[in-house]
């Protein structure tokens, strides 16, 4: 049965403290779903033990817990449903997946291999058509820095151990679209954004996006909104949800990424600092100026919040893929 209230989540990897950035993707599903009169979950994606850190996840609970950022229901911990998505596995989506016994290093030779080829091929055709840079003969970089790495399916038939070894998984080889509340009309076809993705590596962990997919539909989360560095993930998402016969999400939000002064985009890699919760009505009016909303009276979080989500609006995010800071 579908749920009667929009579901929205938030869904951090306690790689580290929140910052700025994360903060951001916090309040506004926090908002946007509140908005529409919705729920607001917590899930911790701290399926990786070796990046996540308990310290973290109690440290992101109390940040959230004095900005007012108030969940509904309990807290999910991705660390304990591994049974789950080995269930998930082995059953659903059993059809898609095999074992593969080629290490990172065959892969990187291959890929290297792939490489020279590629650049003879673009330099010849760049010599025939009299043009001074190869990389104008192909119509999107990323999209081939992305393809450039996909596994070459060289395990795809030879039916290994599935315990054994790592599972990857055939993601849908068609293109599948999607209309993003923020960015639009969106198309991809999976497979050849991504490839065969590991599913399972051999140690046991659990690919993110495959747990974020089956607890996405298992949570009965209706709206999704999220930090764009995870956009093209979202087509694998609506393929592994479809496979695993769950529930599609209505709609999807990817919010631009903050830069900082620098242009650079704030990230736990590039060392973004983090939140200073002492004066929490201050980090929300920043977080809320910078979301491009509406000023609300400074007051308890609580109240703030409130009043954001009684003016919460999309459209000046609309078609961004940046927000910048100016300090
Ligand atoms: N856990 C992911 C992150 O912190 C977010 C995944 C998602 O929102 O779907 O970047």
């Amino acid at each position: 049965t579908p749920p009667s209230q929009p579901i929205g989540r938030f869904a951090p990897s306690p790689t580290g403290e929140l910052h700025l950035g994360s903060l951001t993707t916090a309040l506004a599903s926090f908002c946007h779903i509140k908005s529409i009169g919705g729920k607001w979950l917590l899930r911790m994606e701290d399926t990786d033990t070796e990046r996540c850190d308990r310290q973290f996840t109690e440290q992101i609970l109390m940040d959230l817990e004095a900005l007012g950022l108030h969940w509904d229901g309990d807290v999910i911990y991705q660390s304990e449903r591994i049974d789950i998505y080995n269930d998930y596995l082995s059953s659903y989506l059993e059809p898609l997946t095999y074992g593969c016994q080629c290490s990172r290093k065959d892969l990187e030779q291959y890929w290297a291999q792939e490489e020279i080829s590629r650049n003879h091929s673009l330099a010849s055709l760049a010599a025939l058509t009299d043009q001074t840079s190869s990389s104008e003969q192909v119509s999107s970089i990323d999209q081939v820095q992305l393809n450039r790495q996909r596994y070459p399916r060289r395990c795809v038939a030879a039916d290994l151990d599935r315990q054994q070894h790592k599972l990857r998984i055939q993601l849908p080889d068609y293109r599948i679209g999607f209309n993003d509340g923020i960015q639009g009309l969106q198309w991809d076809n999976p497979q050849q954004t991504l490839g065969d993705m590991v599913a399972r590596r051999q140690d046991g962990m659990i690919n993110y996006i495959l747990a974020a997919s089956l607890d996405d539909g298992l949570q009965q989360v209706t709206h999704i909104m999220r930090g764009l560095d995870i956009l093209p993930m979202t087509t694998a998402q609506i393929g592994i949800m479809q496979a695993a016969r769950l529930p599609t999400i209505e709609q999807w939000y990817h919010l631009p990424l903050i830069n900082n002064a620098d242009g650079q985009k704030l990230s736990k890699q590039n060392l973004a600092q983090p939140i200073d919760t002492s004066d929490p009505s201050q980090l929300i009016a920043e977080a809320l100026s910078l979301l491009q909303q509406a000023k609300v009276d400074i007051d308890t979080p609580e109240n703030m919040l409130r009043q954001a989500i009684v003016q919460w609006d999309n459209t000046p995010l609309q078609g961004k893929q940046q927000l910048n800071l100016t300090y």
